[in-house]
Parts: structure tokens; C-alpha cells; sequence
């Protein structure tokens, strides 16, 4: 798998934005404008193309997760985790 969640750190909600570290060789601050639905990350890859980078595919990643676990939740639905 390409993404490794363990790397993502959600760091709350502040306003309208979602904030995460994503741990990788260094550490990078990405967000996410919830109305906007929009990704943002600090790293050069963003900076230079339109693509979401790593960063950001493990955040959306992370929260797909979270989606899934809530459902999960409601329908105690067991599954076991894909690696
Ligand atoms: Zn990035």
C-alpha cells in the first residue's frame, strides 16, 4: 500500500479547516478547507504542480478511514485491517 496512515496526524479543526502533520523523511503541515474542499500542503511538490501530493493522499486517506470506521460502527460490520 502506498499510503501508510500511521504517518498521518490529525491535529483538530481550527475554523473551517482540517489540520494534519503527515510524518514522512520530515514532517509536513497539510490542510484541508472543508467548504472549499480544498488540499493544501507546505512540501515543493505542491508548490509546482496542480496534483495532490503524498502528503495529501494520506490525509484523504486518513479521513476515508474515519468515514468507513464510523459506518462500521453503526452496522458492526468486522473487518480486518488491509495492509
Ligand atoms: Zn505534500
Amino acid at each position: 500500500m502506498l499510503v501508510d496512515t500511521g504517518k498521518v496526524e490529525y491535529k483538530g479543526q481550527i475554523g473551517s479547516s482540517f489540520y494534519f502533520s503527515v510524518i514522512s523523511e520530515s514532517t509536513h503541515q497539510v490542510l484541508f478547507r472543508i467548504k472549499a474542499e480544498k488540499w493544501m500542503c507546505d512540501c515543493e511538490f505542491t508548490s509546482i504542480s496542480e496534483k495532490d501530493c503524498s502528503h495529501i493522499l494520506a490525509c484523504k486517506h486518513w479521513l476515508n478511514l474515519k468515514k468507513n470506521s464510523k459506518l462500521m460502527n453503526k452496522k458492526e460490520i468486522k473487518t480486518e485491517s488491509v495492509k
